[in-house]
């Protein structure tokens, strides 16, 4: 009896130490060390993208960007967004309605806070990006609020 408690007990310690695992090791195709990031990136860039900061409103690089031209990837270098559907959200921060290829932008569930959001992230690299909302203009009804930090403005 004690044996089959014993075992039980193995059994359970194994399946919820696999099934954490299995939610910190995302596969990316783009992975770099910490120390790499920090090699290639801003510290501000760092805190952001890749430790999931948010930068204070009204003062990053994009969100009274009115030029046109595609927002990459701050890590990686992926096209994220368009400026054809960039909007002004008021926030403070770069807002769109759409991702311009949904293949690169992740969403998963954020309960920072105490509240439930969803974080906005890139599938090649894990960079935080941001959350997205349900209160944004149409078509889409989206409100993809970004951080200037995680973005890279190309002109067009
Ligand atoms: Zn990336």
């Amino acid at each position: 009896m004690k044996k089959i408690f014993l075992f039980s007990c193995l059994l359970a310690a194994i399946t919820i130490s696999s099934c954490a695992q299995q939610q910190v090791q995302q596969k990316f195709a783009v992975t770099k060390t910490d120390a790499e990031w920090k090699k290639i990136l801003t510290p501000e860039q760092f805190a952001i993208a890749r430790k999931a900061d948010t930068e204070r409103p009204f003062t990053g690089k994009y969100w009274d960007n009115h030029e046109k031209g595609t927002y990459y990837c701050v890590c990686c270098g992926v096209p994220l967004f368009s400026s054809e559907t960039k909007f002004e959200s008021g926030t403070g921060w770069p807002s769109f309605y759409a991702p311009l290829n949904k293949k690169y932008v992740g969403e998963r569930e954020d309960n920072s806070l105490g509240v439930i959001r969803t974080e906005v992230y890139c599938t090649n690299c894990g960079a935080h990006l941001g959350h997205v909302f349900n209160d944004g203009p149409a078509p889409t009804g989206l409100r993809y609020c970004m951080n200037s930090a995680s973005l890279n403005f190309k002109k067009q």
